[in-house]
């Protein structure tokens, strides 16, 4: 549960102190710098770092950096609307210190996320992560609701540095295949032991099904400290894959036809240290308050795909049969539903039972999806919302009048159409509020304009080393 209070001018109370301990003891390690991190509207981890010596500054007094980043695109150029993308003001970095790890993978550094305050220290509206702590906080306090959650990673490796536009993979072996597994074999135990050294539960690491690509799943956690964690291990497996010479693409097509690179979010509601999605007397033990909340993930898919799915390489990977849940659909272990309902195993249902969003790629802010997803889900529950039947199977097979019939609807098919969704959509514009919904749309239809006339192969080839 995150109870960490907002950043506050002289810092949040203890913070200094903490700091100032800290850095000794870091600088004893043999810690040069801190970075300092947060993820932009457009799913692009930036950072500002500072010397060990300066973490107690800037645990007092933040770390500036522009406001314009917030209207940044994933190729470094600036969208303005009536509000955003002024080259005016200025912002504050304070560090969550809770959250400080040394970078093993790193050698030097230590690194900790950041939530963004004005410099008059009130809460910057345009902060995902505040308004992802804000939201969990106001479910808690409002709902008697707290969350478990995590972000699966995909990633292919690539033969480093590849020429402008390639991707050549660095591996050959088969998908999930024992010999994937042993030509990477130094990386991946380096990378295992960098994330245990920094205190990220490992659950999985295994080969996936497309060229050159590898999956890693981790323990789930309150779903700030998963989206922290989601940001720290792909600068992790960035850091390790690029001591080995290898260049890594968290994008979400990494080329333009075929499986791409997904970042399913996995995401269960507890009362009272209860798992509402195991015990209950509705579908496959759901309570109904589990149900309900599901059920408002699943209707707002659509509109959630500007957030979950924001780049325009997002809709080459959400194509139908490619394990990526483009339906509005949900099914128990269905892999080709937008929701897919997990049970886990008899005996550990209690502690395992979830649901898993599967039209979410690593270009999305996660901080923005988890936010969104969660926002859907309580609005289904305030409004007891239902699930419509269960599908087994590929929704892409039903027929278009059975698929009318169920209420399955094939998921935006480009980021305009996910944007035309998003913008009409009530509840989750009314949960980022003004400023963050700008952003979210003018950072969108920026993508769009900037990939304007592009073939899929151009698309892939612009944003394949961008996230
Ligand atoms: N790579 C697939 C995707 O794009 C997911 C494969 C899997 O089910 O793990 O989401
Ligand atoms: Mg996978």
């Amino acid at each position: 549960m995150t109870t960490l209070a907002d950043p506050v001018p002289g810092g949040r109370p203890g913070d200094v102190e903490r700091a100032t301990a800290l850095s000794g003891e870091l600088a004893g390690r043999g810690v040069h710098g801190v970075v300092l991190a947060y993820v932009d509207t457009a799913g692009i981890a930036r950072v500002k770092a500072v010397p060990t010596a300066k973490l107690p500054s800037a645990a007092a007094w933040g770390v500036g950096m522009s406001p314009v980043f917030d209207t940044f695109l994933a190729d470094d150029s600036i969208v303005t609307t009536d509000v955003l993308g002024s080259p005016d003001g200025d912002l504050r970095l304070y560090p969550d210190l809770s959250r400080l790890v040394v970078l093993a993978g790193q050698p030097g550094w230590a690194w900790a996320p950041v939530d963004r305050i004005t410099q008059e220290g009130g809460t910057h509206p345009g902060c995902a992560r505040t308004f992802l702590r804000h939201l969990v906080a106001r479910a808690a306090r409002r709902h008697g609701l707290s969350f478990r959650a995590s972000i699966e990673i995909e990633w292919a490796v690539g033969q480093g540095p590849a020429a402008e536009g390639e991707f050549v993979p660095a591996v050959t072996g088969p998908a999930y295949g024992a010999a994937r597994q042993v030509e990477l074999s130094d990386c991946l135990a380096e990378l295992l032991a960098a994330l245990a050294a920094q205190g990220v539960d490992v659950d999985q690491i295994h080969p996936e099904y497309a060229a050159g690509q590898f999956e890693l799943s981790v323990a789930a956690l309150d779903p700030v400290a998963a989206a922290d964690r989601s940001v720290l291990v792909r600068q992790t497996i960035r850091a390790v894959s690029g001591r080995h010479g290898l260049a890594v693409s968290f994008a979400p097509a990494v080329l333009a036809r075929g499986v791409g690179n997904g970042g399913h979010l996995h995401l269960s509601a507890w009362r009272d240290g209860v798992n509402l999605h195991a015990g209950g007397d509705h579908r496959h033990g759901m309570t109904a308050d589990a149900e309900a909340f599901t059920a408002g993930v699943l209707a707002r898919l659509p509109a959630l795909t500007a957030v979950t799915a924001p780049s325009p390489a997002s809709y080459l990977r959400l194509r139908p049969s490619q394990w990526a849940g483009v339906f509005t659909a949900w099914g128990r272990e269905t892999r080709e539903a937008g929701v897919r309902v997990i049970t886990g195993t008899a005996g550990h249902r209690d502690r395992a039972a979830n649901i898993e969003i599967k039209p979410v790629d690593l270009a999305a802010n996660p901080y923005l999806a988890f936010g969104c997803v969660i926002a859907a889900g309580l609005d289904g529950l305030a409004n007891s919302a239902v699930l419509p039947e269960e599908i087994t199977g590929d929704p892409a097979g039903l027929g278009a009048e059975e698929a009318r019939a169920r209420g399955v609807r094939r998921l935006p098919g480009s980021l305009a159409e996910a944007v035309a969704e998003f913008t009409a959509d009530e509840v989750l514009t009314g949960a980022l509020g003004p400023v963050l919904t700008d952003a979210v749309i003018a950072v969108r239809r920026g993508e769009i304009a900037a990939v304007d006339g592009f073939d899929d192969a151009a698309v892939a080839a612009a944003y394949r080393w961008r996230y």
